[in-house]
């Protein structure tokens, strides 16, 4: 066999455990949690792969996790007889980071315990949170199918080593050596009662010894007989009336990744041409990987309670992304792949039903919540705009859970629905004006808004990237149509008084010599030069023609080199 070798973490590693074990350290119990997570997705896996070969089974199909303490070595063992991990998995999975974000990351980091500890847990460092509680921690592993198996070994300082060992079954054992000072967890009672804190919800057993005895202090003597101590039922195929909203809240700690509680949820048996569970989350944070394209968290998808895999791609629309739960399918077939889905009328069903019952909540929290709807729309916002170009079928939905920033309140909190906005419409209004710039300030201070100003007209004031291809995709709502306040002869209908006009026409005929000087002098540059009254302080500004591209987008487009 191969001997020991010693490797050295990631930079970022080293930073990030030593910032995990200050900032955690209230929370510490979490540790156990991570651990059995972790060892209940190596065997989702493992009955993933197992469909296609049944080989990987060795004999052993009832996968199981198995948690034990000894209190004269002052270990905890976690035993998952899981995939298990090659060599090269060990080293790529826990020996680096190398994910996209740890910049941010870092960047983000406030100096609050509380709240970093937040962060730590979106980041999804899981496996690191066994350094919390112990100065050492070995991880024996062996992958389904092969016969070497990998020892890894670190005291959680900046280096591991690695080793090649036997082992029996397969599957993935890790043994804390605890500090000095973390001896409440070598107790029967506080093990069992963390596990049902956190991981009742786990579809596999989690397996105890049996506390059955007392012993001469009162302490709980354990037999050899083992117990499972969690639920082991997949939550989401249990009666609404029987999961309680701390049950709801745990499980989405589980297939979120995310430590905070979520601002909402939609769990509903779904009868009909297709039939399926869902349990879909609304998170109240955005995830660091909101905006990457290689994003690691999703909606997963069980059928029949089997994990198939986790891709918010396939299963919710991009405007959706940052919704985590589980559909779980009766219908579909157990070896559906990525591409199947990618073509699939069924999954197509499942998936436009599940988009109603997120928007509904959405309009939901934004009804009877108003605080929680703008919290949620200053995370989300942007991308949900993206939503209105996006999803064709229920584009009036969505523009109705936009708000905005407009000059009702000058404020760049974007708090103003379509709805509000119509609601003060003036006397005779037909169009719902809106100026795009590349900032809030630029918008607030555009020229073209001092006729409206004067005239007491809202104007929406739209600084978002995306809020140029917003206005593209809609164009109208509620009858109404959208209108640009750069764009074409600005003509405010009824709005206009005579007066006015008379006094614009006789205006231009006075200065129509000027306009012919300055029609010349700019050449080529112009299409047009005319008299406005838009203006009331700025002698003059450029307007895009009315089905021209807007300033504000032909300038995105150029810094994009097009
Ligand atoms: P995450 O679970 O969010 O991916 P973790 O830090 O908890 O992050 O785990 C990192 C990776 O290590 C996992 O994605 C998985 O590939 C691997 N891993 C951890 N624990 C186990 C285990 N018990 N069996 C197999 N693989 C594991
Ligand atoms: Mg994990």
């Amino acid at each position: 066999t191969m001997s020991k070798q010693t490797l050295g973490f990631q930079t970022e590693v080293k930073q990030l455990l030593q910032l995990m074990i200050h900032s955690l350290y209230s929370n510490k119990e979490i540790f156990l949690r991570e651990l059995i997570s972790n060892a209940s997705d190596a065997c989702d896996k493992l009955k993933f792969e197992a469909l296609n070969n049944d080989a990987l089974y060795e004999g052993d199909g009832s996968l199981k996790i198995e948690i034990g303490f000894d209190k004269d070595a002052r270990t905890i063992t976690i035993r998952d007889n899981g995939i298990g991990m090659s060599r090269d998995e060990v080293v790529a999975n826990i020996g680096t980071i190398a994910r996209s974000g740890t910049k941010e990351f870092f960047g983000k980091l406030s100096g609050d315990a509380q709240k970093d500890a937040n962060l730590i847990g979106q980041f999804g460092v899981g496996f690191y949170s066994a350094f919390i509680v112990a100065d050492r921690v070995t991880l024996t592993t062996r992958r389904a199918g092969e016969s070497a198996a990998t020892r890894w070994e670190s005291e959680g300082a900046g280096e591991f080593t690695l080793e090649e060992v036997t082992k029996e079954g397969r599957g993935t054992e890790i043994v804390l050596h605890l500090k000095e000072d973390e001896n409440e967890f070598l107790d029967d009672w506080r093990l069992k009662s963390v596990i049902r804190k956190y991981s009742d919800h786990i579809t596999l057993p989690v397996m105890m010894k049996k506390g059955n005895s007392y012993g001469e202090n009162g302490e709980i003597i354990v037999s050899d007989e083992v117990e499972t101590v969690n639920k082991a039922n997949a939550l989401w195929t249990r009666a609404k009336s029987d999961i309680s909203e701390d049950d709801y809240k745990q499980f989405y700690k589980h297939v979120s990744h995310d430590w905070e509680e979520p601002l909402a949820w939609t769990h509903a048996k779904v009868e009909g041409r297709q039939e399926y569970t869902e349990l879909l989350y609304i998170p109240k944070r955005a995830p660091f990987d909101l905006y990457d394209r290689e994003r690691r968290h999703g909606v997963k998808l069980f059928v029949r309670r089997v994990f198939i895999m986790e891709d918010a791609e396939k299963l919710l629309p991009q405007y959706l992304r940052f919704v985590r739960g589980v559909i779980d399918s009766n219908d579909l077939p157990l070896n559906v792949s990525r591409e199947i889905l990618q073509h699939s009328k069924d999954i197509d069903t499942i998936k436009a039903g599940c988009v109603k019952k997120v928007l509904g909540v959405l309009e939901d929290i934004a009804e009877n919540r108003a605080d929680d709807y703008t919290a949620f729309w200053q995370e989300f916002g942007k991308v949900m705009k993206e939503g209105v170009g996006e999803d064709h079928g229920n584009k009036e939905r969505i523009a109705a859970l936009c708000r905005f920033a407009s000059t009702h309140t000058d404020d760049e909190d974007q708090i103003v629905s379509l709805k509000d906005y119509i609601g003060r419409m003036k006397e005779g209004q037909d169009k719902i004006y809106y100026v795009t710039a590349e900032t809030h300030a630029g918008a607030k201070n555009s020229p073209h808004l001092e006729i409206f100003r004067k005239k007491g007209i809202e104007v929406l004031l739209l600084s978002d990237r995306v809020d140029e291809w917003f206005v593209s995709s809609l164009t109208e709502f509620d009858g109404k149509t959208l209108q640009s306040v750069a764009k074409g002869g600005l003509d405010l209908g009824s709005l206009e008084d005579e007066a006015e006009k008379k006094e614009q026409e006789a205006k231009a005929e006075t200065l129509k010599d000027l306009i012919e000087a300055v029609k010349t002098s700019l050449g080529d540059r112009v299409k047009e030069v005319r008299v406005t009254h838009r203006l009331t302080d700025s002698p003059a500004c450029l307007v895009a023609d009315e089905h021209a591209m807007s300033g504000h987008l032909e300038r995105i487009l150029k810094s994009a080199g097009q």
